[in-house]
């Protein structure tokens, strides 16, 4: 077998969470998954019996917050008719042994991120999707503000059933936690961890790299070009304020992570015309993902700087961001009983094949 007909099979480390490896593996003949064939979309506008379209606003519990324009709702938030963390229950839960839990308290609440049923993100405008934003924005800054217990507010977006999504309506969530989740706590220290030692932010070394476009490496005593190595290969789409990156050691063959180019620590505290120019980055790499793989089934999620006496002094060495992660396979025992993700696309295939792909 020839070394192209191999294709790449090494383990990469995740450069911010060490433990979080991924095995790209590209050889046709070691596929350990297949891809799925995605269920066709719910494109339709308007569905007569759907609880988030325009006209059931009584099919939801109540109304936390609603965003109009021209007097019409285009984002509403509601309480979650099925929550998955609530308030306090009257009875502790059984704690015994090594057996310890913690109370299942916090808020859970979705966020209907259109009023049009079945459109895709890159199919909003660019406006919609500011507001859509600032929707989060503003309702993760009032619950940290109301409640010091919860200690982490997760927003995200499962869209497609290949994505876990149960509702067919565009939609996102809010689920407020009273602890910070582990994942979210190791970016966290291994960046502090990075910060200390180079005095600088390790997703801005990242971005830095991907920013260097070419780096030729030439022989000292000959001056012939050794090695020319492309490090902007991995970014997907570039805004003034964001750029969205497929990383090195992707977990999902079609992942990208979307930062702010300046530091910032925190999502809450983005600015409006940030927040427009995140929504343009936003759109138009959605619009890529559709051009190149066609009706993505997805999870998107922000990680923002936690609250908390633990986390203040992160300003500097924290990044927000927001991952993108399509799904298209389904893991397998080989992922759950090693931790280690597989990915059959080599994430430098997969950015240049979004980078060029053209746009409408
Ligand atoms: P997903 O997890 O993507 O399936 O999100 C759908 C969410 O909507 C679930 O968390 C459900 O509990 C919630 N849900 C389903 N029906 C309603 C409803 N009528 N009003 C409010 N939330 C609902
Ligand atoms: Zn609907
Ligand atoms: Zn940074």
């Amino acid at each position: 077998m020839s070394e192209s007909e191999k294709g790449i099979r090494e383990i990469r480390i995740n450069p911010i969470v060490p433990s979080e490896s991924v095995l790209i593996a590209t050889a046709r003949s070691m596929r350990p998954r297949k891809e799925e064939a995605p269920a066709p979309r719910d494109t339709r506008h308007h569905v007569e019996t759907c609880p988030f379209c325009r006209g059931n606003e009584d099919k939801t519990p109540p109304e936390i917050k609603r965003y109009e324009v021209d007097g019409e709702w285009v984002v509403r938030i509601v309480e979650n008719l099925y929550p998955v963390l609530g308030d306090d229950r009257d009875k502790p839960g059984l704690v015994f042994g090594l057996q310890q839990a913690i109370d299942g308290y916090g808020r859970h609440e979705v966020i209907v991120d259109h009023y049009a049923h079945g459109i895709a993100i890159h199919e909003m405008s660019e406006s919609h999707l500011t507001i859509l934003f600032q929707a989060y924005q503003s309702r993760a800054s009032e619950l940290y503000a109301m409640d010091e217990r919860l200690k982490y507010i997760l927003i995200f977006k499962n869209f497609g059933p290949a994505a876990g999504a149960s509702m067919a309506h565009t939609h996102s969530q809010l689920i407020a936690l009273p602890v910070v989740p582990q994942n979210l706590h190791e970016e966290v220290e291994h960046s502090r961890d990075y910060y200390k030692k180079h005095h600088h932010c390790i997703f801005c070394t990242l971005i830095d790299e991907a920013l260097t476009f070419e780096t030729t490496i030439y022989d000292r005593d000959s001056g012939k070009i050794v090695r020319r190595i492309n490090v902007g290969q991995y970014v997907v789409e570039r805004g003034d304020r964001f750029i969205a990156i497929k990383p090195f050691a992707s977990r999902y063959e079609w992942e990208i992570h979307i930062l702010p180019l300046e530091h910032h620590s925190d999502f809450l505290e983005t600015s409006a015309e940030d927040l427009a120019d995140l929504a343009r980055v936003l759109k138009r790499t959605m619009a890529r993902l559709d051009a190149v793989i066609g009706g993505a089934q997805y999870n998107y999620f922000l990680h923002s700087r936690p609250r908390g006496d633990d986390y203040g002094d992160c300003r500097n060495s924290y990044h927000w961001h927001l991952e993108i992660c399509p799904r298209t396979s389904i893991p397998s025992g080989f992922e759950l009983g090693s931790g280690l993700f597989v990915n059959t696309i080599s994430p430098e295939d997969a950015a240049e094949q979004l980078r060029t792909v053209k746009l409408d």
